[in-house]
């Protein structure tokens, strides 16, 4: 295990990001789910950078990288990456010129957008392409009723060399297991047109973290992992360690200031806590900007020197505090907000259920504020 070490002298806050934990979780991920892997890595990589969850779900044995958004996936390349890669969201008319000649492969959810992808095709080089269906989720993907005019349309362009179709894809609802068996169906009746219609992708695809784990015949030849790579659970009830995952990311900071009170003194905004004691309070230079949820005001807490304190009052832009009664707690000592709880920190968990969401939502929206710092190994 990476060793935590201390905050930096003169460090206010930051995000230890533990890259080994990534590399094991993949591995670990490869072994259970016997597939290939795409890692997902939009969203800045969850909140833990992209370029260093990239090359170390690369070192884990990750096949390929995922993302939302081309310009992700041009950053990706820029920072000298360059395994297979794919981009699934883009906006209405957007070109696809840069990311055909950076070997980017694009998720194709309609018509129009095999259209683009022709138009970004050069005499050397076909746009290598994943075909995005649309199986129940409602979102993005190409409808049931359009199957037989995108295959056939991808079929002929492959054909004549503009396109390379390397997989067809799906997402699922999570939403029950019969929900999620609904849209495999859909799935595999679409996958049977596609091939009915001459496309025939090296890459079937349809399960994210959730269905990887639970529901193997979902799994197809690659399945698409983001939070679990992370170390992070998608289920409600089953913890990371349960999973065989170590989360990746420890949000810590320095206690900032610590102030002695009497009983009945107010903390923070509108006082929404006041002291039943004398007491000390101390000083946590974190806040909503940096992606602490206000409204896990009640509920979430800290550990400082093997204890585990609660948030008082309002969690406010920059900062909050905790009230740490009598215990010698000094300007400087760390608090540690979440990381692995297996190191006797509070779990990300911790903190999404005082905020009403989800793990997911705690991690990526830790703030630009925020150093993200690699543990030592
Ligand atoms: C974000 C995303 C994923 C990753 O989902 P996790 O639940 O984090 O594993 C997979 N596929 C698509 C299409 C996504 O948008």
């Amino acid at each position: 295990m990476s060793e935590v070490g201390r905050l930096g002298t003169g460090q206010m806050r930051e995000a230890l990001i533990d890259t080994d934990a990534i590399t094991a979780n993949v591995r670990h991920l490869k072994r259970v789910t016997g597939t290939e892997v795409l890692s997902v890595v939009k969203a800045d990589g969850y909140g833990h950078g992209a370029v260093r969850t990239a090359r170390a779900a690369l070192a884990g044995g990750a096949d390929r990288l995922g993302v939302a958004d081309i310009g992700e996936a041009v950053a990706l390349r820029r920072a000298g990456i360059d395994a297979p890669v794919v981009a699934w969201l883009h906006a209405p008319g957007t070109s696809f010129a840069e990311a055909a000649s950076l070997g980017i492969e694009l998720g194709i959810s309609s018509v129009a957008q095999l259209r683009q992808a022709e138009a970004a095709a050069s005499a050397s080089q076909p746009v290598r392409v994943h075909l995005k269906l649309e199986t129940g989720l409602g979102r993005n993907g190409i409808p049931p009723e359009d199957y037989g005019v995108v295959f056939a349309e991808a079929a002929r362009l492959e054909r004549i060399g503009k396109l390379r179709v390397v997989g067809v894809f799906s997402h699922l609802s999570n939403t029950s297991e019969a929900d999620d068996r609904a849209a495999l169906a859909v799935f595999e009746e679409g996958v049977a047109a596609a091939q009915a219609l001459g496309v025939r992708p090296r890459l079937r695809h349809l399960a994210a973290s959730h269905a990887a784990i639970a529901l193997p015949e979902a799994r197809f030849d690659c399945v698409r992992i983001g939070i679990a790579m992370y170390g992070l659970s998608p289920f409600d009830d089953r913890t990371s360690a349960e999973l065989g995952l170590r989360p990746a990311m420890t949000l810590r900071a320095a206690v900032a200031a610590v102030r002695r009170v009497p009983a009945g003194h107010g903390v923070s905004y509108g006082y929404l806590h006041r002291t039943g004691a004398e007491t000390t309070l101390a000083l946590i230079p974190l806040g909503y900007a940096d992606g602490v949820p206000r409204n896990a005001s009640s509920g979430a807490a800290v550990r400082i020197g093997g204890q585990a304190f609660p948030v008082a009052g309002r969690i406010a832009m920059d900062q909050f505090v905790v009230d740490v009664g009598d215990l010698p707690v000094a300007v400087g000592d760390e608090a540690v907000l979440f990381g692995d709880p297996l190191l006797g920190v509070p779990p990300v968990e911790a903190w999404a259920r005082a905020a009403d969401t989800i793990n997911y939502e705690i991690v990526t929206r830790i703030g630009p504020r925020v150093p993200r710092r690699e543990a030592e190994r």
